[in-house]
């Protein structure tokens, strides 16, 4: 595997890699994935995708991910999952990419490595994650049944996964920072409509307690400073993410929150190196944006292979 000089690398198997995917390999460019656990991304997480174009009923996140996955094999696309890329040593005219059990070089590579949730640094945290701590309802939701769960955050994903564990919980109390959700319009409708869901304003999570599994979480009112220990069987985090970008942190230039800048092209400062979806320095993260982006850098790795050389354009395989 180390000999041989792959055209494009892709790191991240979500919407973006897929899609990155699924253009190089019918444009016959040779490619390959990399994926850390197995192919997906965020996309399987949600329970029913809404606004993605061609599904007027809604898709399965995990259903549409592998309606996409199909397509891009179908044209030969090569995934290798539980890969996890530790770093990229860029050699001028090839890149190497730094894996866990040994390395590969490509001439290009295609960053879509996405976001993970961030973590809330409170007490309990840690002990109590897989214990009743989850940063899925999409996953876990089916765990709690006729249980008492709460769920932090109040934007698109803390509510959406909120409106999910209503049909499992007995009980879902949302805590949320402010007086009201960030959650969209048709979101927020439909979470102040249903009997099932409770909100406390203005608190934030400050510690979850238990035995061998979640027993309490404790809430703090910011503008009071009143604590209140709160039964619940299960604790569902969404305040924020953060991007899966510090492997490449000394090779390409990275915005404040550590998103990776790219041009319009999806082109890093680094020649050879393209940045698509939610890891990249964009303003909207979602799977239609991602997909557009996996597209759009295929589309310009395809262009910096022919401009060095590497291939004829139109098509054609590797000439060095
Ligand atoms: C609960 C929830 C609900 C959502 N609902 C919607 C919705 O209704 N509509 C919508 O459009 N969007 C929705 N989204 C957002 C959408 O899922 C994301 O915008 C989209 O998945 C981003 O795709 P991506 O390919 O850029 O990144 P990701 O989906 O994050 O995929 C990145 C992949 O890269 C892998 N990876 C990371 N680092 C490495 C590494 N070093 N080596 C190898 N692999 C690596 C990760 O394991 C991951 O599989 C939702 C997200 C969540 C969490």
């Amino acid at each position: 595997m180390a000999d041989q000089v792959r055209d494009v690398a892709i790191i991240g198997g979500g919407p973006a890699g897929l899609s990155a995917g699924l253009y190089l390999c019918r444009s016959k460019v040779d490619t390959v994935l990399f994926e850390q656990e197995l192919t997906g991304g965020q996309a399987v997480y949600s329970p029913l995708i809404e606004n993605y174009p061609g599904f007027p009923d809604g898709i399965p996140g995990a259903e549409l991910i592998e309606k996409i996955k199909t397509q891009a094999e179908r044209f030969g696309l090569e995934t290798t999952t539980f890969a996890r890329v530790e770093g990229i040593e860029d050699g001028g005219k090839v890149r190497t990419l730094l894996l866990e059990n040994g390395q590969v070089t490509a001439r290009a590579v295609i960053i879509a490595s996405g976001r993970s949730p961030r973590k809330m640094g409170i007490p309990g945290e840690d002990e109590y994650t897989g214990r009743g701590i989850s940063y899925c309802a999409t996953c876990d939701a089916p765990l709690f049944r006729e249980k008492v769960v709460m769920v932090i955050g109040g934007g698109d994903a803390a509510v959406e996964e909120a409106l999910h564990l209503t049909r499992f919980a007995s009980k879902v109390i949302l805590v949320h920072r402010r007086d009201e959700l960030r959650a969209s319009a048709y979101l927020k409708e439909r979470a102040h409509a249903e009997p099932k869901l409770e909100f406390v304003w203005n608190s934030v999570l400050a510690e979850v307690k238990g035995d061998k599994t979640v027993q309490a979480a404790v809430v703090v009112n910011k503008e009071t400073d009143e604590q209140t220990e709160i039964s619940v069987s299960g604790v569902f985090i969404y305040v924020g993410n953060v991007p899966n970008s510090s492997f490449v942190a000394d090779l390409v230039e990275l915005d404040d929150a550590g998103y990776i800048k790219t041009d319009e092209t999806m082109a890093t400062g680094v020649p050879g190196i393209f940045v698509a979806g939610d890891v990249r320095a964009n303003q909207f993260k979602q799977v239609i944006i991602s997909a557009a982006e996996g597209a759009l850098a295929a589309s310009s790795a395809q262009r910096y292979l022919e401009r060095i050389g590497a291939r004829k354009a139109y098509g054609g395989a590797a000439v060095w």
